[in-house]
């Protein structure tokens, strides 16, 4: 790997903190602080993404990259730093977070001059820890990896995953927070996105009324990621919140459409680049159902369930406006910006989903059709990806019995009357189509993934890693890199009964 090639654009712009002091603590007035990742004595990889690293520009592997992978050799030009930030957790202001356990290498550019920033994740401590170890367990590393890569697969703006490796050494988690700490396989991964930055980073710098730095921030940003901004003055920062306020939304109905849940949407995993950030205990949606979070410490509120994701990442783009009003100073545009926001986000996400029903536009009286679908689903406890699945397949006579196999409960006579009725009524909708039934066909293959990577299938795949196996793991990999074709039939049914009451297969924690 051409690791020598690596710049570091950011610590050479913002204020940081070069004194290499690991403690913890806050840390005014800088952007970032330098640390050292804490070396493995016994690193193992598990897998290396290739095909990134030679469009990155990284290029090709070689036997004693390993050792760059997991941190232990850095090239000599190379001094590694975490970034701080800050945010809302849960709707409160947490403060000071920042890198807790992700390190920055800097950045490799590529042939076609595009840059893209190496992070490392669960190489150690750094200023950013908060009492925490610095450390990742295996578990959560492989659902990383694994989940950045089907997302991006499937089209969705998302960080990406270039290596994960065994550290060779144990850590202890109370997985379920129930006084029950156990010693689990520790595990690192490098992680890759055009950059990091996030929300929380603009967070910090209005919160500390750091203003040039927070312009300056704000600058490089628009200038090195937002290349479709080309105006100058307040305007150009008007328009920056404009830009990220439609790629929030976007990216809010890309999740809709493949049917993700992230489960923490506090606003330091809000990228700044609108891009999916921060793989914890996120799930992909079995059960069609809008009060759906895998979160367990997000329980008694169900703040970050599927359905809220879209008010909630409204909600985050308010606390990004109070942020970068002191460089936009007009409170009738935020207001109006953020009003906006709304119109757009239910404009296109019932777009997105009249594609997933193969429809060409949409009609007046859709809105009541997907408000009845929506009952559909809750009632009759349809898996999400399936019931597209089958729905695209429908036998031409409209018989619905294949959709037992997408069906969490059992489809009594009442139910598949209500499912019948259903059908028949997509089917004389389908007739106002402009376009062919083959048309239609081929809308709803591009908008409805046939394999999602569920949890249950991350749950077994963890545990044949965690005993040395990666049959498994190579073919989720095939699988997830063509999400849009039935390559293993096994994938394509729904979760097995007995994941039902698992944790990690069902409900999941933060602890990783
Ligand atoms: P999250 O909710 O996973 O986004 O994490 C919130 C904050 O806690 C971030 O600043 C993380 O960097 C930090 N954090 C989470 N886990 C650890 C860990 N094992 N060691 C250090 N910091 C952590
Ligand atoms: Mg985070």
């Amino acid at each position: 790997m051409n690791i020598e090639n690596i710049k570091q654009p950011f610590i050479k712009t913002f204020p940081g903190d070069f004194s290499y002091n690991p403690m913890q603590r806050n840390t005014p007035k800088v952007l970032f602080s330098m640390v050292k990742p804490v070396g493995f004595d016994h690193p193992g990889l598990i897998i290396f993404n290739e095909k990134l690293s030679e469009e990155i520009g990284l290029g090709t592997f070689e036997e004693n990259d390993l050792s760059f992978l997991v941190g232990n050799s850095l090239p000599e030009n190379i001094q590694t730093y975490a970034t701080a930030y800050a945010g809302y957790q849960f709707g409160n202001w947490a403060g000071q977070l920042g890198d807790g356990r992700a390190i920055l290498a800097g950045e490799i550019t590529n042939e076609n001059n595009q840059t893209t920033e190496i992070q490392w994740k669960g190489a150690g401590a750094t200023p950013y820890s908060r009492h925490a170890d610095g450390r990742a367990v295996l578990r959560s590393s492989v659902r990383e990896y694994l989940m950045s890569e089907a997302m991006y697969h499937l089209g969705v703006p998302t960080t990406r995953a270039l290596s994960l490796s065994f550290t060779g050494e144990k850590v202890v988690r109370d997985m379920m927070y129930n006084g029950n700490p156990q010693e689990e396989k520790g595990a690192v991964i490098i992680r890759t996105a055009e950059s990091f930055l996030r929300f929380g980073h603009f967070e910090l710098l209005s919160a500390q009324k750091e203003y040039q730095t927070l312009k300056d921030l704000t600058d490089f940003t628009i200038k090195r990621y937002y290349p479709e901004i080309t105006s100058e003055g307040t305007q150009k920062y008007k328009d920056f919140f404009e830009n990220i306020c439609k790629r929030t939304a976007d990216l809010m109905i890309e999740w809709y459409r493949v049917g993700f849940v992230h489960g923490v949407m506090n606003t330091d995993n809000m990228s700044a680049l609108g891009l999916t950030i921060d793989y914890g205990p996120y799930s992909m949606m079995d059960e069609y159902d809008l009060n759906f979070t895998p979160n367990t410490t997000d329980l008694p509120g169900r703040r970050y369930s599927f359905g809220k994701q879209g008010q909630i990442s409204q909600w985050n783009l308010w606390q990004l406006a109070n942020a970068l009003h002191p460089l936009i100073q007009d409170e009738t545009f935020l207001e109006k910006t953020l009003n906006d926001f709304g119109n757009y986000f239910w404009e296109n996400h019932d777009r997105m989903l009249g594609k997933k029903f193969g429809f060409d536009s949409l009609l007046k009286d859709d809105e009541e059709f997907f408000t009845n679908w929506q009952g559909l689903m809750h009632e009759l406890k349809l898996d999400y990806t399936l019931f597209f699945n089958y729905l695209e397949n429908l036998d031409p006579s409209g018989s619905t019995s294949l959709f037992q196999g997408a069906s969490y409960t059992i489809l009594d006579e009442e139910k598949q009357r209500k499912l019948n009725h259903f059908i028949a009524a997509y089917q004389s909708r389908l007739g106002k189509n402009h376009i062919s039934r083959e048309e239609s066909i081929l809308l709803m293959q591009q908008n409805n993934p046939k394999f999602t990577l569920r949890n249950y299938l991350l749950f077994e795949c963890i545990e044949q890693i965690d005993n040395g196996e990666t049959e498994l793991l190579h073919k989720l990999i095939t699988a997830l890199e063509n999400p849009y074709q039935e390559i293993y039939p096994e994938f394509s049914k729904k979760r097995p009964s007995k994941y039902d009451d698992i944790s990690g297969c069902s409900m999941l924690s933060c602890s990783s």
